[in-house]
């Protein structure tokens, strides 16, 4: 982990203003905590599920050479040996404290790290991943492990999913899910944790077509945490050096994010040519391969792997929304969260607890949770209302006031700039639709106009 550049934000305030507002919180809290496991509060579960939806909805929906699958947690024992994820049970093995790369204790002419010189943990006989067993015995013959990476999933089911769905190379197979590694360092916060989730594709291509597909794959990842807000500048690709790869990976590629504790990474793209379809054919007896209508012939894809994770995607995005300014004078803290990844869209703050202005701002939040998760909030001040709003990044918040009763209106405030417009409340829908959808604040629906602070009817 290499740390030229400081980041901006403050690891610690970050990590309290997760739990303050119910974001993350440590995993069974009320007997200590249990290390580097964590629970997601009501807001962190939506951001979560906002991160995994805006995956599936680029990788998935909007695309026709990729399918999804579901598969499950626990594999045949066999996966593991064909994987080689089980050889680490017979190794010693010392692990880098800071680039956390693994080394065979044998293989070792020093104390320090051969990739970075960094400090080494004592050596360990260990494998990564969690064993249990299936059954009621506790024998041998039962034991099976909780999936270290998802990706073992979609190899195994190449042949159906080729069977079932007719797709033809080249097309990827795509899963969301938890994976689970025993892992001998831990820390900060939600980037490195025992129990997490990964979004992985599995790219099946002609041998040939792979290093295109590969730079392919680079930048569309790329790319995508960039429409979903994150500053360029705090992204990097940086190539694996040749000791970094794994013995059958013909190239490797990391997103790295300027984390608070530097340059780590986000997301691992590599090139694993056809080792994982070949392992699986060895070790199943079956054939995996794809026949080729073009060349009559029967080949065995190549496979580029897109692999992030959900829990360092949802610390990247919530370190880069993470900010603090002046509002009227008085310090705010802030998430500017893009409209797709914010837990809540829209806030409804009546300016009084009467209760006609009551009834008409319920009406309103009962008809906009039809489409989006809305807030409504009637404690305290209008500013402290925001504050709130902002420190949750919350985009828009929707004041309804003593006027509204009348002609029938509502303001709507920006989080990032605390403009605000006045507009029919019949308008409110489509433009919420629009303004979420990324429209600037002051293109004014029929009836609408721009409305300063303090103004009133
Ligand atoms: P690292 O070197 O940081 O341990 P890795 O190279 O082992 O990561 P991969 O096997 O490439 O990670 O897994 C793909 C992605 O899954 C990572 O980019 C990361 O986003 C996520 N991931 C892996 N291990 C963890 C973990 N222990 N906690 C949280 N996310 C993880």
């Amino acid at each position: 982990m290499t740390k030229p550049t400081p980041s901006k934000v403050d690891m610690e305030k970050l990590v309290s203003l997760c739990q303050r507002r119910g974001f993350i919180f440590p995993s069974s809290g009320i007997y200590g905590g249990l290390s580097s496991c964590w629970d997601y509060g009501p807001l962190g579960v939506e951001l979560k599920r906002n991160i995994k939806q805006a995956w599936w909805r680029a990788v998935v929906q909007e695309r026709d050479d990729i399918v999804g699958l579901d598969a499950s947690i626990l594999m045949h024992p066999q996966t593991w040996e064909a994987s080689g994820h089980l050889q680490g049970f017979s190794d010693p093995l010392v692990e880098c404290k800071s680039c956390h790369l693994r080394w065979r204790v044998d293989d070792l002419a020093g104390d320090s790290c051969p990739a970075c010189g960094g400090e080494l943990t004592e050596p360990h006989l260990f494998n990564l991943m969690f064993k249990t067993f299936m059954g009621p015995i506790e024998e041998e013959a039962s034991v099976v492990y909780l999936r270290p990476e998802t990706a073992q999933g979609m190899f195994v089911n190449f042949e159906n999913v080729l069977d079932t769905t007719r797709k033809r190379l080249p097309f990827g197979i795509a899963q969301i899910g938890k994976a689970f590694r025993n892992e001998i360092t831990t820390g900060n916060f939600i980037f490195r944790s025992r129990e997490f989730e990964q979004m992985e594709i599995e790219f099946f291509v002609k041998p040939g077509t792979d290093k295109e597909w590969f730079d392919y794959w680079l930048e569309e990842r790329f790319n995508w945490y960039v429409k979903l807000g994150i500053k360029k500048e705090n992204l990097k690709l940086r190539q694996h050096m040749k000791r970094e790869l794994a013995h059958y990976a013909r190239a490797c590629y990391d997103i790295d994010y300027l984390f608070p504790m530097g340059w780590a990474e986000l997301e691992g793209i590599a090139n694993r040519g056809d080792f994982d379809l070949v392992q699986h054919a060895k070790y199943s007896g079956k054939s995996l391969d794809y026949f080729d209508e073009e060349t009559k012939e029967h080949i065995i894809p190549y496979i580029i792997e897109p692999s992030a994770g959900v829990d360092r995607s949802a610390l990247a995005f919530l370190c880069d929304a993470y900010d603090e300014d002046l509002a009227e004078g008085e310090p705010r803290v802030l998430l500017h969260f893009h409209p797709a990844l914010a837990p809540i869209k829209v806030a409804i703050l009546p300016l009084s607890r009467r209760e006609k202005l009551v009834a008409l701002a319920k009406q309103i939040y009962a008809d906009l949770r039809q489409c989006w998760m809305v807030d409504y909030d009637d404690a305290q001040s209008i500013g402290r209302r925001y504050r709130r709003q902002d420190e949750i990044g919350t985009p828009f918040c929707i004041t309804v006031d003593f006027q509204s009763l009348e002609d029938e209106q509502v303001t709507i405030r920006e989080r990032d700039t605390m403009n605000q417009i006045r507009l029919p409340i019949k308008e409110l829908k489509t433009t919420l639709t629009a303004k979420l959808g990324g429209e600037d604040l002051f293109v004014l629906p029929p009836g609408g106009r721009i409305w300063k602070e303090g103004e009133s009817g």
